[in-house]
């Protein structure tokens, strides 16, 4: 039989009643044999996540605070959701063993990897599947780097023990000396495609609170239309460009072994969601698969007569912000300029000196630098070697009385990238997605 791994975030099991859709969810297919669950999020807006609410504990316990009146309110989470359920889990024995462990050495992330464990531990029973712990399966080196091969070696041995399990995302441990070791925020994502990996699945379902990707941002675009389905490397261009529905890592376990990822809403089980694959899939719809921008940007643009015959110049304007620790996003060229398009945020206090090292260095006619440019991805797979995207994206752009200070397609033809005044931004998404999906 065929597996499929699926991973349920914070608000999917934020309490009785979505954990409740879970099971609907896991029922309706005999496939969904593995289950990666975060921990409780937010009910309500306003309310707290178990995991702040563990790190503030973690923080209390740090400074000697009397921590009582913050474990209460997170076993009572944790307890209501046993008792609605009906679930048989001792959650007093549970908390007797965490605070044993208060003591221990590396006991910060074993506090907050707590949330995870305890939802693993209800929804397991309540699933009536075997519970897996990930501690000693998801495996780091001492700088907390994934190990990525001893980790799929040890998921794998360890699932063929078990028909159905439910597992704890976010969390697994120092190879070294087996403490708790966490991924960034969001975490559980990566434990979800590493299970999948694991596994062998088929897919990896990652259940949320939206019906997938939308092909623009719904706060800029009215109703923006789904994307049923992107490649790999789109995501990345998108997600790096803002639009992220996943954590950034997850892609490259399922990637790695070609399972697609399939994103879900807990909520509307009916909808088809995003399907992310190595190729993208279906032809059908807009040549562009999405669009998504960043404001903020910083252009640096260096001026010298006769730059083109000048050997080097280009390495040395690039060893200068290298030295300055500065990451930059794009560099178009013309025949004697040279632009640097930066995150302004990158550049904060280093800018003074980074134009003070250029004038010196470079000895250039004119350095002109400009603010607040904001920058507009348009991605899309089907643009390779179809004639006239940048044509279209251009024409949009100046019928809508957009100037365009900057465009640069990459040769991959996966994506175009505009810069626009920033005061131009929202218009600009909204003229390109009129030109290539509705007006
Ligand atoms: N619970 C963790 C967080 O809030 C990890 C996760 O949900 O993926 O970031």
């Amino acid at each position: 039989m065929s597996v499929k791994v699926l991973k349920f975030g914070g608000s999917s099991v934020a309490d009785p009643a979505q954990i409740r859709k879970i099971r609907e969810i896991v029922e309706a297919d005999p496939e969904r044999r593995y289950v990666v669950v975060s921990a409780p999020g937010k009910r309500y807006s306003g309310d707290s996540k178990i995991t702040d609410l563990l790190i503030m504990l973690k923080a209390v316990i740090d400074n000697n605070i009397p921590y009582e009146p913050l474990m209460a309110p997170i076993k009572e989470r944790y307890m209501n959701i046993a008792d609605e359920l009906g679930i048989d889990v001792d959650l007093d024995a549970e908390f007797k063993e965490i605070r044993r462990n208060l003591d221990a050495e590396g006991y910060g992330n074993y506090i907050v990897s707590r949330g995870e464990y305890l939802s693993a531990r209800l929804i397991s029973a309540y699933l009536g599947y075997d519970f897996v712990d990930t501690k000693d399966l998801i495996l780091f080196d001492n700088k907390g780097r994934l190990l990525i091969d001893q980790t799929n070696e040890a998921l794998a041995a360890e699932l063929a023990k078990h028909e159905r399990a439910v597992l704890p995302g976010f969390y697994g441990s120092y190879a070294k000396n087996g403490q708790i070791c966490l991924f960034s925020r969001g975490g559980s994502d990566v434990t979800g495609s590493l299970v999948a990996r694991a596994a062998k699945a088929s897919v990896y379902e990652n259940w949320t609170d939206v019906s997938g990707m939308l092909m623009a941002d719904p706060r800029i675009v009215k109703d923006p239309l789904p994307i049923k389905d992107i490649s790999y490397v789109e995501l990345r261009e998108l997600s790096y460009m803002g639009a992220s529905v996943m954590h950034e890592d997850a892609v490259f376990p399922a990637r790695m072994s070609d399972i697609p990822i399939n994103i879900r809403n807990t909520n509307k089980p009916e909808d088809p969601g995003t399907v992310i694959s190595n190729k993208g899939a279906g032809d059908d719809g807009s040549i562009i698969s999405g669009i998504a921008g960043k404001r903020d940007f910083t252009v640096i643009s260096i001026y010298k007569n006769m730059m083109n015959n000048e050997v080097g110049f280009v390495r040395k304007a690039l060893a200068i912000v290298e030295d300055a620790g500065v990451s930059f996003d794009h560099i178009p060229t013309g025949i004697d300029s040279l632009s640097m398009v930066i995150a302004s945020s990158e550049l904060e206090d280093k800018l003074e000196d980074i134009l003070e090292s250029f004038k010196v260095q470079l000895k250039p006619d004119d350095i002109n630098v400009e603010e607040g440019i904001a920058m507009i991805a348009i991605v899309g797979r089907k643009m390779f070697r179809s004639v006239g995207t940048s044509a279209r994206i251009c024409g949009a752009l100046a019928a809508n009385d957009v100037n365009i200070r900057m465009l640069n397609q990459g040769t991959g033809e996966i994506n175009v990238i505009v810069g626009v005044e920033g005061a131009d931004f929202e218009k600009a998404i909204r003229a390109i997605y009129a030109e290539f999906v509705k007006a």
